[in-house]
């Protein structure tokens, strides 16, 4: 990658996170990936170095650095070789804890953030559902508030990452019924709750997976499952708007997590151009080889501008207010769909230059081939990303 016009904060973040991946070969992330291990060693070595607060607040324990920084620590991550395992395993605990940290009460925030940030709790986020899918607002699980002040959820989740082993999730769940609010953002609540497997009500099931098979997704089963009535995160009803506040941060990463795959995919796919030599000459000499690499090059670096353009606005837009939050959304969107598209092309580029070897496990490229198809898909697909620039940008009709 082309590091001309990082900040001086970006640059020590690459360098640093750079090095506590360098404890984590890629043979440790080949091993995870076939046996299914949670990499609890790597995230337990970020935490111990303070990364994993690095967009939180200094007087919680984390660093106050913002968007842009810790993109630059999820891309070093996947670009260190780690892929989406090395992500995964963290990136809920950075972007999850934004909207509890703007929105969270002060008990809230004491009793949770530093246990997030010192590694000893981790944390899942629980939107998705299984009958409603990218109609986010839409979705059935409900917490009913008692008499006593709690709440009793009920319903179920899917593709919760890292749920077998976070301690806390950052639940959305309906309070008010679909049926009794004008609008579907209307009724939805944020909860930060305990994933106490002793309670009865919780129950959740491994999704076997293509990529990333380190960390656990899951299916997550609430049946009238009891929380406190203090794990409401905000105002009653207002869970929308909360958690948009993470969504935009949260396309900022997934970009980064994309990029760091793709150029990482890239500068494999160069070294073997390079060496392997086929009808007595490099095989990068063919300019059929060379040119597709290099115009994928150029597609991660369009990506990379438009990913931390993206981030800037979003940090700069918590003291400059003549930031749009729907400017911030246009190019947050934008930057995930760029690099995650980039990052498909340079994967899928990078195994066919290997060729046969490119299926090989060693080699690594099927791994982040297979890693990259995460940042098409979540958190939210290109086609929607695709609606919301026709709609929001173009003013086409809506489509669906
Ligand atoms: C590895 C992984 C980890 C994940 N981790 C989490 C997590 O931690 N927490 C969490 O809450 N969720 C998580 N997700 C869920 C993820 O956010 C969803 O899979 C994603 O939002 C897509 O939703 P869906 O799978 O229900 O697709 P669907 O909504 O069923 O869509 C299926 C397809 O139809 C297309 N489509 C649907 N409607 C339209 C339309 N109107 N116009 C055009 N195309 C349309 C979509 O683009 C997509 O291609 C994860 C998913 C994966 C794969």
């Amino acid at each position: 990658m082309e590091m001309t016009g990082f900040t001086e904060n970006q640059l020590t973040v690459r360098e640093a996170v750079g090095a506590v991946c360098s404890q984590f070969p890629n043979t440790y992330w080949q091993e995870r990936d076939q046996t299914e291990q949670d990499p609890k060693e790597f995230h337990t070595a970020l935490a111990k170095d303070g990364w994993l607060g690095i967009a939180l607040p200094e007087s919680l324990g984390g660093s106050g650095l913002g968007i842009s920084e810790a993109t630059m620590m999820m891309q070093t991550i996947t670009e260190s070789g780690a892929g989406m395992a090395g992500a995964q395993a963290i990136h809920a605990n950075v972007y999850a804890t934004q909207p509890l940290a703007k929105f969270g009460t002060q008990e809230q925030l004491e009793s949770t953030v530093p246990n997030i940030i010192s590694g000893q709790w981790r944390t899942c986020f629980g939107v998705t559902e299984p009958n409603t899918g990218l109609d986010t607002l839409r979705l059935r699980t409900v917490a009913k508030k008692q008499d006593d002040g709690s709440y009793s959820v009920t319903g179920q989740k899917i593709w919760i990452t890292c749920a077998q082993v976070a301690r806390k999730m950052i639940l959305l769940a309906r309070t008010t019924l679909l049926e009794e609010v004008k609008r579907p953002s209307e009724g939805l609540s944020l909860f930060c709750i305990d994933l106490d497997r002793d309670t009865p009500g919780l129950d959740m099931r491994k999704i076997k997976k293509m990529g990333g098979r380190a960390i656990d997704a899951n299916e997550v089963f609430f049946d009238n499952y009891k929380i406190p009535g203090e794990t409401l995160i905000g105002n009653e009803n207002q869970g929308f708007n909360i958690i948009l506040y993470g969504m935009n941060a949260e396309r900022c990463l997934l970009a980064g997590e994309a990029l760091g795959l793709g150029y990482a995919a890239l500068k494999k796919a160069a070294e073997y151009a390079r060496n392997r030599v086929v009808f007595q000459r490099p095989i990068g000499m063919n300019q059929g080889i060379a040119h597709p690499l290099a115009d994928a090059w150029m597609k991660l670096e369009a990506a990379k501008s438009a990913t931390y353009h993206a981030a800037r606005l979003y940090d700069r837009s918590e003291k400059d207010k003549s930031i749009r939050q729907d400017a911030i959304g246009v190019a947050a969107n934008s930057a995930k769909y760029l690099a995650a598209e980039a990052a498909f092309t340079a994967c899928e580029r990078a195994v066919m230059t290997h060729g046969g070897m490119g299926y090989a496990m060693e080699y690594d490229v099927e791994r982040w081939l297979r890693d990259c198809l995460v940042p098409r898909i979540a958190p939210v697909s290109r086609e929607m990303i695709l609606n919301y620039i026709g709609e929001r940008v173009l003013q086409l009709p809506r489509s669906y």
